[in-house]
């Protein structure tokens, strides 16, 4: 593919004069102002603990998303070490702490395949949880596999959006993501770092699923170029991977290789919050989408 040098010094890209690139006026010019003028959501953090020891809490996610003005995030568990066999004790944990927060911090509930997930399914529909994590390399199982096939039936017939990592530590999941997309198109799957572990290939074999999306935390420059020249806008998601990035990092990031990429600046609400928002029923504010 051709990189179009001509738009590395398109006007967006480069800072006024005076102006930090890790300032929120730099990111509303890399964005077209869709940053001020249209609600910001991450659509992937972390609460609790590790077993990396890596830990986070509301007071520190909300702290963090408060230097870009950022509306709300998505909220999962990390790999906990009190996981148990169902992600019980850090799905209740999570919900807990997001529930003051309830217009903002929105809680997907954790689970493990190998385990008795039904039981912690039903149990985190019923108490609110939006959206489904599945992290195969943690859990130890293939994106196609039988085993996980039943988790996103049921979160198909009740609306809930899976994110699923397809990052660090995973094989080629393109033909897999394929698969369950092609056997339940109500599916609403969000790819957690937008599959950056198997591209390109991943964006060719992936393209003609619309219940695809692309969530973009820690996702290299070069492949996050690639995903938004690529992918149709309105199957993007920003996402930061709290703790494990930041806002500034991944606001960043992704405003200036959207403005690069040449996506038109009235589809950069979607980019930052619309897209997600519809995902989870929920229309921004403002009337958008
Ligand atoms: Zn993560």
């Amino acid at each position: 593919m051709r990189i179009p040098y001509e738009r590395y010094f398109d006007l967006r890209a480069i800072p006024q004069e005076g102006m930090a690139m890790d300032s929120y006026e730099y990111l509303s010019q890399v964005t077209a102002s869709a940053v001020e003028n249209a609600p910001i959501w991450d659509a992937h953090t972390h609460l609790g603990t590790d077993t990396d020891g890596k830990t986070l809490d509301a007071d520190g996610l909300l702290a963090d998303l408060a230097k870009f003005d950022v509306t709300g995030a998505v909220v999962f568990p990390f790999n906990d070490p009190d996981q148990g066999e169902d992600f019980h004790v850090p799905n209740e944990r999570i919900f807990a702490e997001c529930a003051p927060h309830a217009d903002r911090l929105l809680p997907f509930m954790r689970l493990n395949p190998h385990g008795p997930w039904e039981a912690e399914y039903e149990l985190c529909l019923a108490r609110g949880h939006r959206g489904v994590k599945l992290h195969p390399r943690a859990q130890e199982f293939e994106i196609g596999s039988d085993l996980v096939r039943g988790i996103y039936k049921r979160a198909a017939d009740d609306g809930l959006p899976v994110l699923v990592h397809t990052g660090y530590g995973m094989p080629a999941i393109s033909h897999d993501v394929a698969t369950v997309a092609a056997a339940l198109p109500h599916l609403k799957l969000i790819l957690g770092h937008a599959s950056f572990i198997d591209m390109p290939r991943a964006l060719r074999v992936l393209k003609p699923f619309p219940n695809v999306y692309f969530e973009t935390s820690v996702v290299r420059v070069y492949d996050l170029f690639q995903v938004l020249r690529e992918v149709d806008p309105s199957r993007v998601m920003y996402g930061s991977d709290k703790p494990y990035s930041s806002s500034t990092v991944s606001l960043q990031s992704m405003g200036i290789m959207a403005a690069m990429a040449g996506v038109p600046a009235e589809r950069m609400p979607d980019l930052f919050g619309g897209n997600l928002l519809r995902v989870l029923g929920l229309s921004a504010e403002g009337g958008r989408g």
